[in-house]
């Protein structure tokens, strides 16, 4: 099969390999859709502890069960499905108690497992007995099911910020995940969403999601802005789904009293460190957390989302590209010239 191979750092290569071999407690799933992740950008220029080289990387998937062992229960021969990235352990403390996502090991797809830029992968038993796969139906297309992946890490922020009926929210940075984070405060209960982006180029694809308020944090001041927008009070959750350390100091001196504001997004490893002043936190009595990745309950509830219609995400899918063209895919994403990418294993 063909699979694109990073070789070395910045060397991603399209090699003809063996398809994996299955025994009877694994499947063989044809890969359909995959989506390119900022992490697999990073892994790719700057590698990642959990990811020996050579390595098959990418981790938002979707495709077809072609073959599965006789001990696989969990998945059949034609399923379509969805996988995630996390894979719990199964044994720690934190997979035991659905929180996979916090366990030490942190298996993923993509990382210490196979992942899916190559016709077909490999879902070995841990995946199977503990892993995001996910079954959807006909009426949900491969692509927008890979970004199922993405769309539970999106989930999992929006858990930790006590979101509930009546609620303002900013959205700090209009990527994917800020994109598709408007929709879920909708259905989460938020009545004031505010969306606060720097280029105008994804400020015109988040506009398409209908924010309450779009604030440009290149011409306006972001803070002056939301505090104005919510009468004073400033938003009651805060989410920075940008690598700005900017924002996250911005973020907590505007989130309301009692507010959450949750660092989503990851800084650099050159990022210099935030400067917070702990009385404003001693004084909002605010929550600050933060989030990473996502579990197997949160990935098979967003398939549900997207099998719903409920988050959207046709207007954040910009780019499709064959497997044989992986290294101009993954320039299109450094490029930031669009979203999400896709990739088509399957497409000649
Ligand atoms: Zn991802
Ligand atoms: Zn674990």
């Amino acid at each position: 099969m063909q699979a694109a191979v990073l070789e070395s750092l910045g060397n991603l290569k399209l090699r003809d390999v063996p398809i994996p071999e299955i025994d009877d407690d694994s499947a063989l799933l044809r890969v359909e859709a995959v989506s390119i992740c900022g992490s697999d950008v990073r892994i790719m220029r700057h590698g990642n502890p959990r990811v020996v080289l050579p390595a098959i990387i990418g981790h938002e998937t979707a495709g077809t069960v072609v073959k599965a062992g006789k001990n696989v229960s969990r998945v059949k021969v034609g399923d379509r499905v969805a996988i995630g990235a996390d894979v719990p352990c199964g044994q720690c403390d934190w997979c035991r108690n659905g929180m996979g996502n916090n366990c030490a090991i942190n298996y993923a797809i993509g990382y210490q497992i196979p992942g899916s830029f190559a016709e077909y992968m490999k879902l070995p038993r841990l995946v199977l007995d503990e892993g995001p796969v996910t079954p959807f139906s006909e009426g949900l297309s491969f692509e927008r099911a890979a970004l199922a992946e993405p769309l539970a890490c999106a989930i999992n922020g929006l858990e930790l910020v006590n979101l509930s009926l009546g609620k303002s929210i900013a959205i700090i940075g209009l990527g994917p995940i800020g994109c598709m984070m408007i929709d879920l405060a909708r259905i989460m209960g938020a009545t004031q969403v505010i969306a606060v982006q720097r280029s105008a180029k994804r400020m015109e694809i988040g506009r398409s999601y209908g924010a309450d308020a779009y604030i440009s944090s290149d011409t306006e001041d972001v803070v002056s802005r939301c505090r104005e927008l919510t009468g004073g009070k400033g938003p009651d959750v805060i989410m920075t789904t940008c690598g700005s350390v900017e924002a996250h100091e911005q973020a907590i001196e505007m989130v309301a009293q009692r507010g959450y504001v949750n660092l989503f997004g990851g800084l650099g490893k050159d990022a210099r460190a935030m400067s917070l002043f702990s009385n404003t936190v001693h004084y909002k009595e605010c929550f600050v957390t933060g989030s990473h990745g996502s579990t197997p309950r949160q990935h098979a509830l967003a398939v549900k989302l997207l099998e719903k219609d409920l988050v959207r995400v046709a207007p954040i899918i910009t780019h499709h590209f064959p497997l044989s063209e992986i290294v101009a895919a993954f320039d299109t994403m450094e490029s930031r010239k669009g979203m999400k990418i896709v990739v088509e294993p399957q497409r000649g």
